[in-house]
């Protein structure tokens, strides 16, 4: 299936909402053959055009555009090609029309614009046609983050983010930029050691601009993958430059098991984490072999004990529907298995499929269960288990266009989860890949500083990491006039 569009200045609307149902489809240039699958839409004159042509049959529907619309062309047209793909391809998108990542946002904002709940109902359902238990959950969601919304949209409040780009194996979905540590190993401790250069100049950066850290996470990559030592190093770097007794939240990512052990789980509880994440993703030992990590379902449970043994008390775990080789059933058991350990969050990713990942290089993306189902399954056993949703993201390609939910027990709601999704405040991001996002709610400004990607450019081109730096302050003085305070 190819996707060929014409006469617009932008399609981004409409390739975006053709991807809900053929979610791998190429773009292309040139008009396929007349054989080939495809659905070609576009504007000639006044006249929307939309086509599906798949297996030999063709299906085709127009409609007129006037340039005095409200509504631009590659929106009018997305909303036609909405409605003949859903009658055509028998695919319901539970989310409709909404192709956007963050539909807890949409009514956040509506909220916060003074729209009447019963506008903000009438506009998923019947504008975007998003299912009633779709809407349903995000409404449920909004409801549950408006306090700590609230909390932290202060115009200077920011959390902090530390990248750790090391794995000790990749993952076949996974499509980070993560350095494997068999091959990489000699790059951790310098990397390490600029990393701590930064996290100073991002406090002497927040200093100078007066603002309020909220909460900090440490993620990767595989943040465990450092050594005890490095973990000291890193996290003592993290105490000495912020004041940890006012910080709401402190997560640190102990990922994977095969890297992960009691005094590593010790030394980030003793410098002040308050919450970890170990993410079994399954607790299949051949789907945890198909997706290329290094450990058993056992081990997992293992580390999960070590880490309740070092005194952790809020711990979150990941598992991932949709794996290849999973199925509806092998899922359900890992999702019995994770509430079973009873962790104060469960987060339900949905496989997403990005063509840098091995899924896609190696061509195993047809080999996949019914994720829908599965997602069902674990909304009826969390709510039974005494979890609520709190935060909800989609990323494109996800399988079925599909969720990721947040699920905690009341009271453990991931803080910085909910901050950086819903671009609540900024977030200085440090490290490899790290893309800091300046945001100034009152002015609707948001700005981002890139650092390199890979740890190689980072480590060697490091003075101009330091230099962009001065970005964060340039932002606050725009935005607010901030005075510095030295
Ligand atoms: S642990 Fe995460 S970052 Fe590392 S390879 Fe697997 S998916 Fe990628």
């Amino acid at each position: 299936m190819k996707i060929y569009l014409y006469g617009l200045a932008s399609g981004y609307d409409a390739e975006h909402l053709i991807r809900l149902f053929f979610p791998l489809a190429p773009v292309t240039a040139e008009p396929p053959a007349p054989d080939e699958d495809a659905v070609l839409a576009g504007l000639e004159g006044d006249t929307l055009t939309v086509t599906l042509r798949r297996n030999g049959e063709q299906a085709t529907e127009t409609a007129v555009y006037s340039p005095d619309e409200a509504v631009k062309p590659d929106r009018a047209l997305a909303d036609l090609a909405y409605g003949l793909l859903r009658r055509h391809t028998g695919i319901r998108p539970p989310w409709g029309k909404l192709t956007g990542v963050r539909p807890v946002r949409l009514i956040n904002d509506a909220r916060a614009a003074g729209r009447s709940e019963e506008e903000i109902k009438q506009e998923f359902l019947h504008w975007a046609d998003c299912t009633p238990e779709k809407f349903a959950q995000a409404r449920l969601i909004a409801d549950v983050q408006a306090p700590i919304i609230r909390q932290g949209s202060g115009c200077k409040d920011y959390s902090l983010y530390i990248g750790i780009p090391f794995c000790p194996s990749r993952c076949s979905y996974c499509s980070f930029v993560s350095c494997n540590l068999d091959r990489d190993k000699k790059l951790v401790q310098p990397y390490v050691d600029k990393l701590c250069e930064e996290i100073a100049e991002f406090r002497r950066q927040a200093q100078q601009s007066g603002l309020r850290l909220h909460t900090i996470y440490i993620g990767g990559g595989t943040p465990t993958s450092l050594s005890a030592d490095q973990l000291r190093q890193l996290m003592g770097c993290v105490r000495q430059n912020f004041p940890l007794e006012t910080v709401r939240e402190y997560t640190v990512e102990a990922g994977r098991p095969d890297c992960t052990d009691a005094e590593k789980l010790a030394v980030i509880k003793e410098y002040g984490a308050t919450r970890i994440s170990i993410n079994p993703q399954t607790f299949s030992d051949e789907v945890l072999r198909r997706i290329g990590r290094r450990h058993s379902a056992q081990d997992i449970l293992d580390c999960y004990a070590q880490a309740r043994a070092a005194g952790h008390t809020d711990i979150n775990m990941d598992l991932i529907a949709g794996l290849p080789g999973d199925t509806v059933e092998g899922f359900e058991q890992s999702l019995r298995q994770a509430i079973a350990l009873d962790p104060e969050n469960i987060t339900v990713h949905t496989l997403t499929l990005k063509r840098a990942s091995r899924i896609i290089i190696e061509g195993q993306q047809d080999e996949y269960a019914d994720v829908a189902a599965m997602l069902q399954i674990s909304t009826r056993l969390l709510q039974q288990a005494g979890y609520q949703p709190y935060y909800l993201y989609r990323q494109k390609n996800t399988l079925q266009n599909l969720e990721n939910v947040g699920w905690c027990k009341p009271g453990h709601e991931g803080y910085y989860n909910i901050y950086i999704m819903e671009e609540v405040h900024s977030i200085l991001s440090a490290g490899a890949g790290g893309s800091t996002k300046l945001v100034h709610r009152d002015s609707e400004t948001i700005q981002r500083v890139f650092n390199f990607k890979y740890p190689t450019e980072y480590i060697s081109r490091f003075d101009e990491v330091l230099e962009r730096k001065k970005g964060v302050t340039e932002f606050y003085e725009h935005c607010c006039g901030t005075q510095t305070s030295g």
